[in-house]
């Protein structure tokens, strides 16, 4: 996580969650399991570590923002604030072990300042059945000024045991008006903004990283490429090669966009804003050639392939697999 990322204002919809989960916390009635769940990339990590940072920031007061100079907030932004771990994944996409919820029950034992003492996960989801059950007891019996931050965009997939020990708070995704104009401020145009609240799928904090990293952005355009080439549908070679330059996790999502897309302008004749980022009469023509049966059929077909792009043993071969299914019949 970037730096910087708690000193800049929250995003308008996580301003009210915020002020109650910091009210609370100023007056020491934060629950022990605080589960926060969302869609993913609506800026649940944020409100967290935005949470925790204020409560422990030096100088600020009431529900006024951490100010981001104060030796407890460098420490906290610099990932090194004694009073807080974080645990996730040794890798993306990989589960949390039992090894490291037993570190983070042993760090919250430990006798600290007694004000708060804070875990962060992120994502919970990612939590392994032995590491999950691990944290039970501590979220039953809490050593003094303990509070468990779980974050997840799945919250089911966690075990029931464990969510009914927490409070859950929902984050609501924002409506695409007002994600849209929190964008406009990092875009030089609105134009660029829509572009990347397409490209994010709807998710504000995605579409913020692609606007502000050129490398996120590259990326995107390499999708869209290959999905453009999709749609014109040229020779099975030619779609391969186009298929090749993409990386199975962020094209799948985008290839199930798309597919949604053609659905949508069968069904409605309108194009949705991630259709608008494709030539329409390529879009159109493709969306009539597979027809609505078909085009269902490769939706809920991209849901198996987007479960599978994480533990693809040869990625460039799964998605040339892909693109031959989606042409050859
Ligand atoms: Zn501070």
């Amino acid at each position: 996580m970037d730096a910087q990322d708690t000193t800049e204002p929250l995003p308008p919809w996580l301003q009210a969650p915020w002020q109650v989960l910091v009210q609370r916390g100023r007056a020491g009635c934060l629950p022990t399991g605080l589960l926060v769940h969302g869609a993913a990339g609506v800026g649940k990590t944020l409100l967290a570590r935005s949470l925790v940072q204020t409560l422990l920031c030096r100088q600020a007061a009431g529900t006024a923002a951490p100010c981001g100079v104060c030796n407890a907030c460098r420490a906290f932004l610099g990932g090194v604030h004694p009073e807080v771990m974080t645990l996730e994944p040794e890798d993306a996409g990989k589960e949390i072990l039992i090894a490291a919820a037993r570190e983070a029950i042993e760090f919250l034992g430990l006798s600290g300042s007694g004000e708060l003492r804070c875990v962060l996960i992120q994502p919970a989801d990612a939590l392994n059945t032995n590491a999950a059950n691990a944290l039970l007891k501590t979220l039953e019996e809490p050593p003094p000024g303990a509070v468990l931050i779980l974050v997840a965009d799945q919250p089911a997939r966690l075990p029931a045991t464990i969510r009914s020990r927490c409070e859950m708070v929902e984050i609501p995704t924002p409506d695409p008006d007002a994600a849209g104009a929190w964008l406009r401020g990092f875009a030089t145009d609105s134009e660029a903004a829509d572009e990347a609240y397409a490209a994010g799928l709807g998710r504000p904090l995605l579409a913020r990283e692609i606007l502000v990293d050129p490398e996120r952005m590259k990326q995107w355009q390499t999708d869209r490429e290959a999905l453009t080439t999709l749609l014109r549908a040229p020779g099975v070679t030619a779609m391969a090669s186009a298929m090749q330059r993409s990386l199975p996790e962020s094209l799948i999502p985008r290839l199930q966009a798309l597919l949604l897309a053609a659905q949508r302008l069968l069904v409605s004749e309108q194009v949705d804003a991630f259709g608008r980022q494709f030539p329409p009469d390529l879009l159109e023509a493709f969306a009539r050639r597979q027809g609505p049966r078909r085009l269902a059929e490769l939706s809920s077909q991209a849901r198996v392939w987007q479960r599978q792009a994480s533990r693809q043993l040869n990625p460039q071969l799964r998605l040339e697999d892909i693109a031959l299914s989606i042409l050859v019949r």
